[in-house]
């Protein structure tokens, strides 16, 4: 094609992108109310698991969500300067010096020790400003929040506080994705006494909620007033183990293009270490998507992918931006999709498969597709 004269060519897009599907987050999160009947806190730490932290909330608030919840105040604040004006909670620990600016960007805080509620209301009297804040009690997981069976001059503090508005109370589930664990019992127990504290002294009860994915998936007992799902809302199982009660699709695929085409003679090998050869003389592409992208090199000579509707093993070390694929002897060409999560044709490959081909949790797939990758946003 023909350029007109003194502009320069338009930039080249990746042929490797993430398509994000906006309708198919909104039907998992109708999914999910329509099973829990308690209002939801989405999740969006991490790059809203690799989606974006930013449409991802964007949408969530156009669909209504009744609150956000991140795991750094950094996160909240890109969402704040975002636009977003959805409450959100910070799920992880503070620092003292990080409260000033929690109140400054309306952000809520998780206060998890004695200690840092001091530290919260010194530095909202200092500001004059109430901060809003949800107490974390531990029953179970021991990472922060102050132990069930030591937390009553804790709730205490909290419920006397001039300077903070207790709004919520929670805890986090160590199982929940394990329908067969009697952990998520045991944890429920514990942070109903807990909160039972409240109503003992007769102060009013906060938000209390405790669900993630797994609680929202299989246990009732512990939605509670809100519930708190990630990855679910995503579309994706938490666990090998964790049962489908809730209907929900897929937001995110993952697609590249064939960018080369070789025919390898047998007991030639492929790729860093030559831990692999043909048996015969077969075709072989060359995918330009690596572990440099969050593609996990564990999928080496493990994992598959789908071109022209049909599915094809990866031969081969994964390399930091390429990959190569034994097509036996069928066709392909370049510029051909190749769909490395999602569908094509018939067939599909889900996240869920691919972390148990690559031994990890499909968390780890989705957060590890980093930045490297195009995220595009469809539907909505
Ligand atoms: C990450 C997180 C969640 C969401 O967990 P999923 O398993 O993705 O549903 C909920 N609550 C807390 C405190 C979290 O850190």
């Amino acid at each position: 094609m023909r350029q007109s004269p003194g502009k320069p060519p338009a930039v080249s897009e990746r042929p490797t992108r993430i398509a994000v599907d906006l309708d198919h987050l909104a039907f998992n999160l109708r999914s999910i109310r329509a099973h829990v009947g308690v209002p939801v806190m989405g999740i969006v730490k991490a790059n809203a698991y690799g989606h974006g932290l930013v449409p991802v909330a964007r949408h969530l608030q156009a669909q209504g969500v009744e609150q956000l919840g991140v795991a750094f105040v950094e996160e909240g604040i890109a969402l704040r300067q975002a636009g977003v004006t959805t409450p959100v909670l910070v799920l992880g620990g503070i620092f003292g010096r990080q409260v000033a600016q929690f109140i400054a960007h309306d952000l809520e805080i998780t206060v998890s020790s004695p200690d840092k509620l001091r530290q919260v209301e010194a530095a909202a009297q200092a500001m004059g400003r109430k901060a809003v804040i949800h107490l974390k009690i531990d029953t179970g997981m021991e990472r922060i929040g102050v132990h069930s069976y030591s937390s009553k001059a804790f709730i205490e503090a909290a419920v006397a506080s001039q300077w903070c508005a207790l709004k919520g109370i929670y805890s986090h589930l160590a199982c929940s994705d394990d329908p067969h664990s009697s952990m998520t019992a045991q944890q429920v127990e514990r942070f109903l006494e807990a909160c039972s504290h409240i109503e003992r002294i007769g102060a009013p009860m906060p938000l209390r909620h405790l669900a993630n994915s797994g609680g929202v998936l299989h246990f009732p007992d512990t939605w509670l007033d809100m519930v708190r799902p990630g990855i679910m809302l995503y579309g994706v199982q938490p666990d090998p183990a964790s049962l489908r009660t809730v209907d929900l699709k897929p937001v995110m695929s993952l697609a590249s293009q064939v960018v080369y085409f070789k025919v390898v003679k047998e007991g030639h090998p492929v790729s860093y270490g030559a831990t692999w050869a043909p048996e015969r003389d077969t075709r072989v592409v060359t995918i330009p998507i690596g572990y440099g992208d969050g593609y996990p090199r564990a999928l080496s000579s493990r994992g598959e992918v789908l071109i022209r509707g049909h599915r094809y093993p990866i031969v081969g070390r994964v390399c930091m931006d390429q990959f190569m694929v034994d097509i036996g002897q069928d066709s392909a060409w370049n510029e051909d999709e190749v769909m490395l999560i999602g569908s094509q044709g018939d067939e599909a490959l889900t996240v869920e498969v691919l972390a148990q081909r690559a031994g990890v949790i499909p968390y780890e797939i989705l957060v590890g597709l980093n930045d490297r990758i195009p995220r595009e946003y469809r539907g909505a």
